[in-house]
C-alpha cells in the first residue's frame, strides 16, 4: 500500500483530485508541481496513514516509516542536501493538511532538522549566521509548542525581555549573538519546565513531528472547528514534509500571502500582504504590520510601506504570472502562500480562497462574464447558507455615531454589543442572551468558539490576512482588525482609546465594511441588494424547479420576503394576530365564554381585526398565493398571566377572580403539544374557524373589488384522520360561499391541510381526497415521528449528534430516512388520489439547503421559509436542480 506520495518538479505522484487521500494542501502542492511552478520538493503522508496511526494506538507503522525514509532519500537527491547532515543540512517543514481547509487549526513546524551542530553548518554554508540562529530559535519555539506541547509563552516572554533589553521593536533587529543566546536560554527553560531535553536527532524530530500532526487532528480546537463547519471527524489529516526555503535570510527575502481577487469585495484585483526578512506565519500572526504587495493592497495602516512591486519587481512580476496561471487552472479565486529566498519566488500553497458572501457572488458573476465558468458552475460555487451575510442589516448612515477609532475593514457588516475580552467571556455572555463584541489583541484558533458567539470581532493587531480577518470573513461576521489605537489590558479588563477607558459590559459598534469603531449601539438598516446579487438570483430562478414562498404573518414581513423574491406565503400563522395588544382581551373573552352566544359575541369583536390583517397581507402579496393556517395552538396559551391581566378580564366579563383562576386550571393540559389544539379546536368549537374563514373570504372580496388578484389557501392544521378534514373543509366551504353570496362576488380559493402527524402522512392517499394541497409542517412532523419534544430535546439531542446517532439535528435538517420517508409516501399516495393537488413545506426546514435538496428530490412544488432565508432557498433550490 502506498502511504507516501512524492511531489517535485521532476516526479509527482498526486494531483488536485486526490484531496481525500493527500489532504487539500498535499493535493494542491502536487498539482502545482505538475504545473511546473517553483514548489520546494517534498512528500505527503496520506490521511490513511493518520487513520492507521489512530487505530494502531498511536504508532506509525513500519511500512509508513520505510516509505518515508525512501522519500527522504529522493528529496535529498533533488535538493543536493542531506537530512541530518551537519555541513549541508536538508531542513523540512512539517505541515498538516486535511481534506477541507481548516486554516490555523493545525500547526506547522518549520526548519526541522536543526540542532547545535547543523546550525553551524547552515551558518557557514549560507555565510549568514544571523539567519541560521533565527531559523533555529524559530524551530525550537514551534517544535516545543506543537510537538512537545510546551507552553511557549515563557519563551515568547524571554524574547520580549531581550528585545526590550536591546531597545529594539522588531524580531529582525536582534543580532546573531542575541538569537544564539535565545537558543541556549530556550533549551534551558524547556528542560527545566518540562524535564525533557530538546531532541537533537533530526530523525527523531521528524517522527515525533509527524505523530504530532496526526495527534493535532484530535486537538480540541480542531474538533470544535469541525463541529462548527460540519466536517466529519473520521477524515484524518495528511502530513506534508517539505524541504525548506527561507524568507528570513535577509532583505532579499520575504514571505507573504495573496489573493487573486479582493476577498472582501470580490473585485478582480490582485491583493496581498508580505513581510521582508520573515518566515512562516509572521504575516498572519500580527507580529509586525504586514506590507502591501501592490498599491491596491494599501490601507490606512500600511500605506507608507514599500510594496512588493516596488521592493522586488522581478519576484512580483513572477508572482503575477503565477497567480493568473493558478486562477485560470482552478477556475476560482485562489489564496496563495509564497516565500522569496534571495529574490527567487517559491509557491508554498494554493487553495480556493475564503471570501465574504458579497465577494463570492461578485467573483462567480465575473467568472461567468469572463467566460471561465458556466452559469450552472457559478451557482454551485456559492454556499447558499453564506447569503445570510448579505441579507442582514448594516449601520444606518443617518444615525449619529461617535467614532472612537478606525481599524482595517476586515470583514463587512455591522455588529453591536457589549465588550468581552476573552473567548470564554464572550461565550458566557452570549449564553446569557447578551450581544457581544469580542475585543482581542489578536485572535488565535483558540478563539473560534468566542468568535461564533459574538456579533463582531475587533482586534488591535493583525492585517487583512490575519487570523481574525480570515475566520470572520468565513463566518460572515463583521470584523475590524489591526486597530492600533486600542490599548487593551487583559489583566485590568479594560480597553483604552485616546485616554478614555471602556470595560467589559460597555457597548461598542463596529462596521467591518469601513473599519469604524463606534461608542454605544448604533441603529442598523436593511441590506442593499447589488446588481451582481440580482443577476445571481435571476440565474438561480432560471434553473430551480421548486417554488419559494415565505412564512410571514404580517404585511411588513411579507413585503421583505417579496423583495427577496418570495412567490407567495406558504404559512401565515393566524394566532400571532390573536396576541396583539388590542385584541387579546377579546380572545380571552372568547376562551372564557360559557355559552355559544357569548363566544360568538367575542369572536365578532375579533373578526374585523382578522379581516384587516388579511387585507393587509393580500395587498402586500398582490396576486401571489397566500396560505393561511387556521388557529393552531392550545387555547391556554392565550390565558392571562399577571394579576393585572386577570383582573382586566374578570371586569370585562363580570366574573370574579376565583372563576378566572378556575377556568384557567380547567384549560391546563398535561401535554399541550399533543392536546386540544389544531383542528381539534375546529371540531369542538366550529365557530372559531368559521370566524377566521369569514374574515379571509371578506378580505378576499374587499381586495378583489379594489382590483387586486387574491389567491387565498385555507389550511387546516394537525389533521390525523380523514373525518376531521371532511367536516372542517365542508364547514369552511359553506362559510366562504355564504360570504360570497352575501357580497355578490366570487374569488378563487383552495382548502387543504397541513401534514404534521405521522398518521396523516401514512393515510395521505385518503386524506388527499379532501385536500387541494398538502403542506408539510415538518417541525411537528419531526417531533411526532421521533416522539421528541422540541422544547425538551436540548438536554439530550446534542449528545445524539455528538455520538452520531443522528447525522444532524433533525430539527435543523430533515431526517430524510424517517420523516422524509413519511413525506415521500404522502406525496406519492396523495398524487395518486388527487393528481391536481400541490405540495409544499412550511416547517423551519424549508429554508435549510440540505432539506431543500430533499424537497426537490421528492417532487414538492414549493418550499416556504422565513423572509430573510428566501434568497438562500432560491439558490439551494437551483443547486438541487443542477
Ligand atoms: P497552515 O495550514 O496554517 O496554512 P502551512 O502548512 O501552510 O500552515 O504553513 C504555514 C506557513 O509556513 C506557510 O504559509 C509558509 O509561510 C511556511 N512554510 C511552510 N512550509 C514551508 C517551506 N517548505 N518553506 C518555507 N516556508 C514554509
Ligand atoms: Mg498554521
Ligand atoms: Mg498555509
Amino acid at each position: 500500500k502506498q502511504w507516501v506520495y512524492l511531489f517535485s518538479a521532476e516526479k509527482t505522484e498526486g494531483n488536485k483530485d486526490m484531496k481525500d487521500l493527500l489532504g487539500g494542501k498535499g493535493a494542491n502542492l502536487a498539482e502545482m508541481c505538475s504545473l511546473k511552478l517553483a514548489v520546494p520538493p517534498g512528500f505527503t503522508v496520506t490521511t490513511e496513514a493518520c487513520l492507521d496511526y489512530e487505530k494502531n494506538e498511536k504508532a506509525i507503522n513500519q511500512d509508513v516509516k520505510a516509505q518515508v525514509l525512501k522519500a527522504i532519500a529522493e528529496v535529498e537527491k533533488l535538493t543536493g542536501k542531506k537530512f541530518g547532515d551537519n555541513a549541508n543540512p536538508l531542513l523540512f517543514s512539517v505541515r498538516s493538511g486535511a481534506r477541507a481547509s481548516m486554516p490555523g487549526m493545525m500547526d506547522t513546524v518549520l526548519n526541522l532538522g536543526l540542532n547545535d551542530q547543523s546550525v553551524l553548518g547552515l551558518a557557514k554554508l549560507t555565510n549568514n549566521e544571523r539567519f541560521a540562529w533565527d531559523s533555529y530559535r524559530r524551530f525550537i519555539q514551534m517544535y516545543a509548542n506543537v510537538v512537545m506541547d510546551f507552553n511557549i509563552s515563557l519563551l515568547e516572554a524571554t524574547m520580549e525581555d531581550l528585545k526590550e533589553a536591546r531597545g529594539v521593536h522588531d524580531d529582525t533587529q536582534l543580532s546573531a549573538g542575541d538569537l544564539k543566546e535565545l537558543v541556549t536560554v530556550f533549551k534551558k527553560i524547556i528542560l527545566e519546565e518540562s524535564g525533557e531535553s530538546f531532541p537533537t536527532d533530526p530523525m527523531e524530530q521528524l517522527w515525533l513531528a509527524i505523530a504530532a500532526v496526526f495527534n493535532s487532528w484530535g486537538n480540541p480546537r480542531a474538533v470544535k472547528y469541525r463541529e462548527i463547519y460540519d466536517i466529519p471527524h473520521t477524515w484524518g489529516t495528511a502530513v506534508n514534509v517539505q524541504s525548506m526555503v527561507f524568507g528570513n535570510m535577509g532583505d532579499d527575502c520575504a514571505t507573504g500571502v495573496c489573493f487573486t481577487r479582493d476577498p472582501s469585495t470580490g473585485e478582480a484585483k490582485f491583493f496581498g500582504e508580505y513581510l521582508i526578512n520573515a518566515q512562516g506565519e509572521d504575516v498572519v500572526a500580527g507580529i509586525r504590520t504586514p506590507q502591501p504587495i501592490n498599491n491596491f493592497s494599501k490601507n490606512d495602516s500600511n500605506k507608507n510601506f514599500k510594496t512588493l512591486e516596488e521592493a522586488m519587481p522581478k519576484a512580483f512580476a513572477e508572482l503575477t504570472e503565477v497567480y493568473k496561471k493558478l486562477e485560470g487552472h482552478y477556475k476560482d479565486m485562489q489564496d496563495i502562500e509564497f516565500t522569496i529566498e534571495n529574490k527567487k519566488l517559491y509557491i508554498l500553497q494554493t487553495r480556493n480562497g475564503k471570501r465574504t458572501a458579497a465577494a463570492g457572488i461578485k467573483i462567480a458573476v465575473d467568472l461567468v462574464s469572463e467566460g471561465i465558468l458556466t452559469k450552472q458552475e457559478a451557482l454551485l460555487r456559492v454556499n447558499a447558507e453564506d447569503l445570510n451575510q448579505l441579507l442582514h442589516p448594516r449601520l444606518d448612515p443617518k444615525a449619529t455615531k461617535k467614532m472612537i477609532a478606525k481599524g482595517l475593514p476586515a470583514s463587512p457588516g455591522a455588529g453591536a454589543g457589549i465588550i468581552a475580552f476573552s473567548s470564554e467571556r464572550a461565550h458566557t455572555l452570549a449564553e446569557e442572551g447578551k450581544k457581544v463584541i469580542l475585543v482581542r489583541q489578536e485572535t488565535s484558533p483558540e478563539d473560534i468558539a468566542g468568535m461564533v458567539a459574538s456579533q463582531g470581532i475587533l482586534t488591535a493587531r493583525g492585517g487583512m490576512t490575519s487570523h481574525a480577518a480570515v475566520v470572520a470573513r468565513g463566518m460572515g461576521k463583521p470584523c475590524v482588525a489591526g486597530c492600533s489605537a486600542l490599548m487593551i489590558d487583559y489583566a485590568a479588563g479594560t480597553l483604552t482609546v485616546d485616554g478614555k477607558r471602556y470595560k467589559e459590559g460597555d457597548s461598542l459598534t463596529i462596521d467591518g465594511g469601513t473599519g469604524e469603531v463606534i461608542e454605544g449601539i448604533v441603529p442598523t438598516i436593511d441590506a442593499a441588494i447589488t446588481a451582481d446579487f440580482a443577476t445571481f438570483m435571476q440565474w438561480s430562478d432560471e434553473f430551480r424547479k421548486l417554488g419559494v414562498r415565505t412564512n410571514a404573518d404580517t404585511p411588513e414581513d411579507s413585503k421583505v420576503a417579496v423583495k427577496f423574491g418570495a412567490e407567495g406565503i406558504g404559512l401565515c400563522r393566524t394566532e400571532h394576530m390573536f396576541f396583539e395588544k388590542d385584541r387579546i382581551l377579546a380572545v380571552r373573552e372568547m376562551i372564557f365564554a360559557n355559552t355559544l352566544e357569548d363566544r360568538k359575541k367575542a369572536l365578532a369583536k375579533i373578526l374585523p381585526f382578522q379581516r384587516e390583517d388579511f387585507v393587509g397581507i393580500f395587498s402586500a402579496l398582490n396576486g401571489l398565493p397566500v396560505n393561511i393556517r387556521l388557529l393552531d395552538p392550545p387555547l391556554h396559551e392565550f390565558l392571562p398571566h399577571t394579576n393585572e391581566e386577570k383582573k382586566e378580564l374578570a371586569d370585562s366579563l363580570g366574573l370574579d377572580m376565583k372563576t378566572i383562576e378556575h377556568r384557567g386550571e380547567q384549560l391546563h393540559e398535561f401535554n399541550p403539544m399533543l392536546g386540544h389544539r389544531g383542528c381539534r379546536l375546529g371540531i369542538t368549537f366550529p365557530e372559531i374557524y368559521r370566524m377566521q374563514v369569514q374574515a379571509i373570504a371578506e378580505a378576499a372580496v374587499i381586495c378583489t373589488e379594489k382590483g387586486m388578484t387574491v389567491l387565498p389557501e385555507i389550511m387546516i392544521p394537525l389533521v390525523a384522520v380523514e373525518g376531521e378534514l371532511t367536516i372542517l373543509k365542508e364547514d369552511a366551504i359553506a362559510e366562504v360561499e355564504r360570504v360570497f353570496k352575501e357580497k355578490g362576488k366570487k374569488v378563487k380559493y383552495k382548502v387543504g391541510t397541513m401534514i404534521e402527524l405521522p398518521r396523516a402522512a401514512i393515510m395521505g392517499g385518503q386524506i388527499a381526497k379532501h385536500a387541494e394541497f398538502f403542506s408539510f409542517g415538518t417541525n411537528d412532523l419531526t417531533q411526532t415521528t421521533f416522539g421528541l419534544s422540541r422544547d425538551d430535546a436540548g438536554k439530550f439531542l446534542p449528545e445524539y449528534v455528538n455520538k452520531t446517532l443522528v447525522p444532524t439535528d433533525p430539527f435543523v435538517s430533515i431526517d430524510q430516512d424517517g420523516v422524509g420517508f413519511l413525506m415521500k409516501h404522502a406525496v406519492t399516495e396523495g398524487r395518486k388520489t388527487n393528481p391536481d393537488m400541490h405540495f409544499g413545506i412550511c416547517g423551519e426546514h424549508g429554508g435549510e439547503p440540505k432539506s431543500i435538496e430533499f424537497c426537490h428530490k421528492i417532487g414538492l412544488d414549493y418550499v416556504s421559509c422565513s423572509p430573510y432565508r428566501v434568497p438562500i432557498a432560491r439558490l439551494a433550490a437551483a443547486q438541487a436542480a443542477i
